[in-house]
C-alpha cells in the first residue's frame, strides 16, 4: 500500500447580513429572540405567493465570489431542492444547482508560513431554513431564520490536514469580515461547516464520507482528525469505507453514522418556475467594488512598514485593529524605523492590557488621532515611556480619553512643577546632598528615584536630571 493521504473538501454555509431576507422583505435579524415574529406568507411558504430576489444579497454574493477569484456567471438560475423536513415549510429550498452564481475560484493563505492554495468549486445562493428547538418530549419550530440569504461555498478536495482546514476557514472568515457581507460568527450559526473526507493512496481519492452540522472551527478540526484516524485504521485492517453521512458528537468528540448518503437525484431538483433567470451584465459585475483584502494588506504591510510577517498578521487578523494602526501611523510624525514603536505600543502594550483586564478593543474609548498624539508627545520627549504606558492603562481600565489624561499629565510635567519638586527633594534629603558633595554619584540616582516617587512617575526623567544637577551644583 502506498502512503495514505487524506483529501478534504469543505462545504460552507454563510448567512449574509443583508437588511431583509432572500425572497421577501422580512427583517433579516439573527438577534431576534421572539420566535416567529420576522415572518410573512413568502418565507413561511404559503400557497400562491411569489418570491422576489434580494438585490443586495446578489451584490454580496458577487463580492465574495470576486474575492475568492471565481468566474461569475452572467446567467445562472434558481432551482427547487425538494425534501421534507419540519423546518422547511415549503417542502423545498430555493437554491441553485446547475449553473450556480460563481465557479472555479481559489483561496490563498499561509499555514505556519507556508503558502497554500485551495480551489473553490462553486458558490451559490440559497435560503436558510427555520430552526427546530428540541425539548424533552416535544419540538418547537421558529421560522425567523426561514429565507435568510445563504451562500453555499464548496471547495475542491484540496485540503490535506485538519490544521489546513482550520487555517482555510479562518482566512475565509477574515475575507468575509473585510468585505462586510456577514459577521460570519460560528457561535451564532452565521457560518456552518461540513466536510467531505476520503483517504486514498497518494493522489487517488478514496470513498468519500460526509460530516454534517459542524458548529465551530474547533469541532471542524476535531471531526477531521477523528475521521482521518478512523478511515486510516479501517484501511490498514483491510476493511472498506462505507459512503455515508456522519454527524459529529460535540461531547464525545467523535463522528458517528447518521444515514447512508442520499443521492442528488433524491432531491428532484428542477428550475424554480417563480423566478426569472438571474442575468448579470459584465458592467454590473465589474462595478461592484472590493476593499483591500487581507492578503493584499499583508503584502503592503511587509513593504510599507517593514514589519515581520507574524507581526503584520496579528494586525490583519483583526480588521478594526489594522484600520486603527494605519490611522495612527498616518498621524504620527515618524521615520520608518519608528513604526515598530507604534506597533509595540499598540499590540504588545495595548492588547496586553486588554487581555489583562479581559476587555475587547472595541470596548475602549480611543480615537486613532489621540493615540497618535500620545505617541507624538513621546517622540518629542514631552512625556516618557512610563507615562505613555500609565495613560494606556488608565484608558483600558477606566475608559478615560487619552486627550484628557494627557492634559492632566502636562500640568505635572510643567517645568515649574518639576523645579519645585526638586527643591523640595533637596530640602527633605540633607544626607543625600551631603553624599553628593562628598562626590558620591549614587546620590543623584537616589534623588531622582525620590522625585519620581513624589510625582508618581509623571516627571520627565531627563528634564528632572538636568534641573536636579543644576540645583545641586548651585547648592
Ligand atoms: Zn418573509
Ligand atoms: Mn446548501
Amino acid at each position: 500500500m502506498g502512503k495514505l493521504i487524506p483529501k478534504i473538501g469543505l462545504e460552507i454555509h454563510l448567512e449574509l447580513n443583508t437588511e431583509s431576507k432572500m425572497f421577501c422583505s422580512c427583517p433579516n435579524d439573527s438577534g431576534e429572540i421572539h420566535p416567529n415574529t420576522n415572518i410573512c406568507e413568502i418565507c413561511t411558504g404559503q400557497p400562491g405567493v411569489l418570491p422576489v430576489v434580494n438585490k443586495k444579497a446578489i451584490e454580496y454574493a458577487i463580492k465574495l465570489a470576486k474575492a475568492l477569484n471565481c468566474k461569475i456567471n452572467n446567467i445562472s438560475y434558481f432551482a427547487r431542492k425538494n425534501y421534507f423536513y419540519p423546518d422547511l415549510p415549503k417542502n423545498y429550498q430555493i437554491s441553485q444547482y446547475e449553473l450556480p452564481l460563481a465557479t472555479n475560484g481559489y483561496l490563498e493563505f499561509y499555514l505556519k508560513g507556508e503558502f497554500k492554495k485551495v480551489r473553490i468549486r462553486r458558490i451559490h445562493l440559497e435560503e436558510d431554513t427555520g430552526k427546530l428547538i428540541h425539548y424533552k418530549d416535544y419540538t418547537l419550530v421558529d421560522f425567523n431564520r426561514s429565507g435568510v440569504p445563504l451562500l453555499e461555498i464548496v471547495t475542491e478536495p484540496d485540503i490535506r490536514s485538519s490544521e489546513e482546514a482550520k487555517e482555510f476557514v479562518e482566512e475565509l472568515i477574515l475575507i468575509i469580515r473585510y468585505l462586510g457581507v456577514s459577521n460570519a460568527s460560528p457561535e451564532k450559526g452565521e457560518i456552518r461547516f461540513e466536510a467531505n473526507l476520503s483517504v486514498g493512496e497518494e493522489e487517488k481519492l478514496g470513498t468519500k464520507v460526509e460530516i454534517k452540522n459542524i458548529g465551530s472551527i474547533r469541532s471542524l478540526k476535531d471531526a477531521i482528525e477523528y475521521e482521518i484516524k478512523r478511515q486510516m485504521n479501517l484501511l490498514k485492517k483491510g476493511e472498506k469505507i462505507i459512503q455515508e453521512t456522519r454527524g459529529f458528537d460535540e461531547n464525545k468528540r467523535i463522528t458517528y453514522t447518521q444515514r447512508i448518503k442520499e443521492y442528488e437525484q433524491d432531491y428532484r431538483y428542477f428550475p424554480e418556475p417563480d423566478l426569472p433567470l438571474l442575468k448579470l451584465s459584465d458592467d454590473y459585475i465589474n462595478n461592484i467594488p472590493l476593499p483591500e483584502l487581507p492578503m493584499q494588506k499583508r503584502e503592503r504591510y511587509l513593504k510599507e512598514f517593514n514589519l515581520k510577517f507574524k507581526e503584520s498578521d496579528i494586525l490583519i487578523k483583526n480588521k478594526h485593529l489594522a484600520e486603527f494602526f494605519e490611522n495612527v501611523v498616518s498621524e504620527v510624525k515618524y521615520e520608518k524605523d519608528k513604526v515598530k514603536i507604534v506597533y509595540n505600543l499598540l499590540v504588545n502594550d495595548m492588547l496586553g492590557l486588554l487581555m489583562k483586564y479581559n476587555k475587547n478593543f472595541e470596548d475602549i474609548k480611543i480615537a486613532p488621532s489621540d493615540f497618535a498624539e500620545l505617541i507624538n508627545e513621546y517622540f518629542e520627549n514631552k512625556i516618557n515611556i512610563k507615562i505613555v504606558k500609565d495613560i494606556l492603562e488608565k484608558v483600558v481600565l477606566e475608559n478615560k480619553e487619552i486627550r484628557v489624561l494627557l492634559k492632566d499629565k502636562k500640568i505635572i510635567l510643567d517645568q515649574g512643577v518639576i523645579e519645585k519638586t526638586v527643591e523640595e527633594a533637596i530640602l527633605e534629603n540633607p544626607k543625600a546632598i551631603e553624599d553628593f558633595k562628598k562626590g558620591k554619584k549614587e546620590a543623584i540616582q537616589f534623588l531622582i528615584g525620590y522625585i519620581m516617587k513624589k510625582t508618581k512617575g509623571q516627571a520627565d526623567i531627563n528634564l528632572t536630571k538636568e534641573i536636579l544637577i543644576k540645583k545641586l551644583e548651585n547648592a
